[in-house]
């Protein structure tokens, strides 16, 4: 299921995006190029809907054209689009190979969608374009997908695991330093080595991500009643679903010069990524956490996400989100409201990328133990300084993985759980190591999460031989993952 076609290699990508450029400088020639040929081989409907397409698809882009973006060049000798365009005289590149065709660039963009496990998507690109019923490699793609298409199985909600992690050490040697921070990270965090043997291990025993969303959504009944009605995800045989959220997304001002990133930042490429302060105080931007390196993962393995799915984002709101002091208690900041806008960009941008934002209460609060009082005023503190600032979610990621009732399904007589579902949540997690808890109500969906952490590596590796007492091992091998930069025994305080 690897995709070969996209490889990730910068140099493919500068081309692309250069050949895209190109194709926009050139396009109104092509199109009057493309008619007439379309024409005149009696195709003019089919061939006029993909310039259309082309057109459609490109018109996001135009604002990236260059100042002399409407300049005509040399008329094209009125090929067809499977044919290489005509390279440029400037900044001749030796030993690159053949820029891709119109057929190659089709048949990539169905690769992509497939390894998603998109497979109508990616048999309605190729059914829809001017080269299905006259390319072989088109038709064999289609048949392709369609004999795939008929052996998926449907994924079996109430065995959907969900893992967490909350923000990932950079450099162990700064958060395993002696310090009073020392204890709790090494308690509740993961490094990035282990987050990243841990993606292997997942990617290969078949995990993919899948987002909340696509368990269950909130649906209108004929009657006008909301529902949450499970949905369907299709996998082919030996893949399984899981969700993933990261917790505490916000890095806290405490974690400074221990070691972590220091805030999101929306990259030159449009996706989120890490700003990180290096020993000599400069700023690096790059893979600094959990985000961008799940982005990278799933650049080069595709298939590890079900239609671009991502990881839930939560945050509390009383230091701020991101990396930016947001809570109106930094309102006397000179950056502020900068602060505010950055992080509501980042949000928005993370939303466009597949990612899932939750709340992790504004106040990192017991949300089942507080008083009624506290737990209302915690809750509207959300909703008017973080939900006013990126918008509605209705995931709820519980802190300390308590929760708002024990395990019997929530009812209507739970004041907590009606003053939320009012606010508009619907997904509710709390935190279990169990392989997997789901619990699906009229108007709800609830799942146990599981801490990949330092604490719950060292318990598998203490338990050793006793695989009973042993909870990751559906996942990967603790003993593979556990960092030797750790303190032993790692105990909980
Ligand atoms: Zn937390």
């Amino acid at each position: 299921m690897k995709n070969k076609r996209y490889g990730g290699n910068s140099r493919q990508k500068r081309l692309r995006r250069r050949k895209r450029q190109r194709l926009l400088r050139q396009l109104p020639v092509y199109i009057i190029g493309l008619l007439i040929i379309g024409i005149l081989a009696g195709g003019a409907f089919r061939l006029s809907g993909y310039v259309l397409r082309i057109m459609e698809k490109n018109a996001g882009q135009e604002q990236t054209l260059p100042e002399n973006g409407g300049d005509s060049e040399t008329p094209p000798d009125g090929s067809l689009p499977d044919e290489s365009l005509p390279e440029e005289s400037q900044e001749p590149e030796p030993g690159v190979p053949e820029t891709l065709s119109a057929v190659d660039t089709l048949l990539n963009e169905a690769s992509l969608a497939a390894a998603g496990y998109d497979y109508d998507k990616a048999i309605d690109l190729l059914q829809s374009s001017p080269f299905a019923g006259t390319d072989q490699q088109v038709a064999d793609a289609i048949a392709n997908y369609e004999s795939i298409r008929t052996t998926l199985q449907p994924a079996d909600y109430h065995t959907i695991t969900h893992v967490f992690f909350h923000s990932l050490i950079m450099d162990e040697s700064k958060a395993f330093d002696g310090d009073a921070d020392e204890a709790g990270y090494n308690q509740v965090m993961t490094t990035k080595d282990e987050f990243l043997k841990i993606l292997d291990s997942m990617y290969e025993k078949g995990y993919v991500l899948v987002r909340l969303h696509d368990i269950a959504l909130m649906t209108e009944r004929e009657d006008g009643t909301m529902h949450m009605t499970p949905q369907q995800i299709l996998l082919p045989e030996g893949k399984k679903a899981c969700v993933m959220s990261q917790d505490d997304v916000c890095y806290y001002p405490y974690m400074t010069g221990d070691g972590f990133a220091t805030r999101m930042i929306i990259g030159e490429d449009g996706k989120p990524t890490c700003e990180m302060v290096m020993d000599d105080g400069s700023v690096s931007v790059g893979a600094y956490d959990l985000v961008p390196l799940l982005e990278e993962f799933i650049q080069e393995h595709p298939d590890f996400s079900y239609k671009g799915a991502r990881a839930v984002i939560a945050f509390t709101g009383y230091e701020g989100i991101l990396g930016y002091r947001t809570s109106s208690s930094y309102s006397d900041s000179p950056t502020y409201e900068q602060d505010r806008q950055a992080a509501a960009a980042v949000a928005q941008c993370l939303r466009d990328n597949g990612w899932e934002l939750a709340s992790h209460s504004w106040g990192h609060r017991d949300m089942g133990t507080i008083s009624y009082e506290n737990f209302k005023t915690d809750c509207d503190k959300w909703e008017n300084e973080v939900a006013s600032l990126i918008g509605d979610t209705d995931i709820i990621l519980f802190p300390f993985g308590a929760d708002i009732s024990d395990w019997h399904p929530y009812n209507h007589e739970n004041e907590r759980f009606n003053y939320l579902k009012s606010l508009g949540f619907d997904y509710f997690c709390n935190v279990d190591s169990n392989q997997y808890w789901v619990q699906l109500g009229t108007d709800y969906i609830r799942q146990g999460r599981r801490n990949l952490d330092g604490y719950r590596m060292w318990k598998d590796i203490e338990a050793g031989s006793d695989t009973g007492s042993r909870k990751l091992d559906d996942l990967f091998h603790a003993e593979d993952v556990f960092s030797p930069n750790r303190p032993t025994p790692v105990e909980w305080s």
